[in-house]
């Protein structure tokens, strides 16, 4: 590949650790996923930059999706005096001259407009094109849907930026996302992605339906379960037909807790029957399983795993609460709850 100039691509991406890491926050929004797929274009060695990749995005969403023009907003990175960066005026302008109306370009310091992989590697000013959930009533609800970075620097080890010798563009648009806006919906849950994840939840917990509802609205946390439970069976199967099983340390780590997030929101607040995960499998490789067939081909020991896996978790959570049973059966009245190991 190392001659590609031009790619355009689909990455399976898991945010649950490391430098992008979204796993406490999936649940409590209509937005995230601990995996998503992510649709992008690159252009390596400045076979195009900042003109020609806005602009295709720009077409892309408005002409060939079709997406109305005031639903979007843009946002360009406006410089770090700290570390020596100027504001991407160039970026501004372009899409100011693709008919972007200056109310709707926005601009935002290194938080926001400067992306970076990792705490070292390439990195640059990027800049995101976000769609209105609100319909121009009211104050604008913004969700992030593509995010242009622009590869400029190289963060060293000791933080100072260099230089590339050569720029590059790398794009990340969210599948889910754009799927939600295309089939009119307000959250990623709703879509075709999910709803059939979220119907064999409530089946097989004989829970009360899903109502989307978020933060405090959502009494008891039951929707928080369901969108949980829906993003964590996906992710610990596209994990699995991977090869990263639940484990000990490094990214398996990651994945036993994923495992141990759903076991406790399924049987805790959807008072799931035991053995319920794994039987989401099957729906998971109904809904992904076109896209990738190593999901189909490994389906049976997805299911195997997750269920030996929620098994073992869900004994020593029993266990667990018999010690503690246990220890407070023994207590007086004014004794404090013993901190040590073992009494
Ligand atoms: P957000 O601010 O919404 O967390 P981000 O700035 O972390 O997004 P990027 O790192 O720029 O997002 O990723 C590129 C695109 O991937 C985003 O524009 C969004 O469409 C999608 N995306 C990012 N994180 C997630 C996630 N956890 N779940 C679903 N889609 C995501
Ligand atoms: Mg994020």
């Amino acid at each position: 590949m190392a001659g590609f100039r031009r790619v355009a691509n689909s990455q399976k991406c898991v945010r649950a650790g490391g430098h992008h890491n979204d796993l406490e926050d999936v649940g409590r929004d209509l937005s995230h996923h601990t995996f998503f797929e992510m649709l992008g274009n690159w252009a390596f060695g400045g076979e195009y930059f900042k003109e020609e990749a806005c602009s295709m995005a720009w077409e892309l969403l408005t002409q060939v999706y079709g997406i109305p023009e005031e639903r979007l907003w843009v946002s360009y990175f406006d410089g770090d005096p700290k570390a020596g960066l100027d504001p991407d005026l160039e970026t501004r302008d372009v899409w100011l001259s693709l008919g972007v109306p200056a109310s709707h370009v926005l601009s935002f310091g290194p938080q926001e407009n400067f992306w970076e992989m990792g705490d070292t590697g390439p990195c640059g000013p990027c800049t995101e094109i976000h769609y209105d959930l609100a319909d121009g009533v009211g104050a604008p609800q913004l969700v992030e849907l593509w995010n242009l970075v622009f590869m400029q620097h190289n963060r060293e080890a000791d933080g100072s930026l260099h230089p590339l010798p050569q720029r590059h563009v790398d794009t990340g648009m969210g599948l889910e996302r754009l799927v939600a806006v295309l089939q009119g919906k307000h959250s990623t849950y709703d879509t075709d992605l999910f709803s059939p994840l979220l119907s064999a939840i409530h089946q097989g917990c004989r829970a009360p339906p899903y109502l989307g509802r978020v933060g405090v609205a959502d009494e008891g946390r039951t929707d928080t379960a369901y969108r949980v439970v829906a993003d964590h069976i996906r992710t610990l199967s596209i994990c699995i037909a991977d090869g990263v099983f639940p484990g000990m340390s490094g990214a398996p780590l990651v994945l036993r807790r994923i495992l141990r997030r759903a076991v406790r929101f399924s049987t805790e607040i959807l008072k799931a029957p035991p053995g319920f995960l794994g039987s989401l499998v099957p729906v998971v490789v109904e809904t992904l399983g076109d896209a990738y067939p190593e999901l189909r081909r490994n389906s049976a020991q997805i299911a195997n795993l997750v269920s030996e896996d929620e098994a073992a978790f869900l004994a020593s959570l029993q266990r667990g609460r018999r010690i503690i049973d246990r220890t407070l059966r023994s207590l007086g009245p004014s004794d404090m709850f013993p901190g040590e190991w073992g009494t």
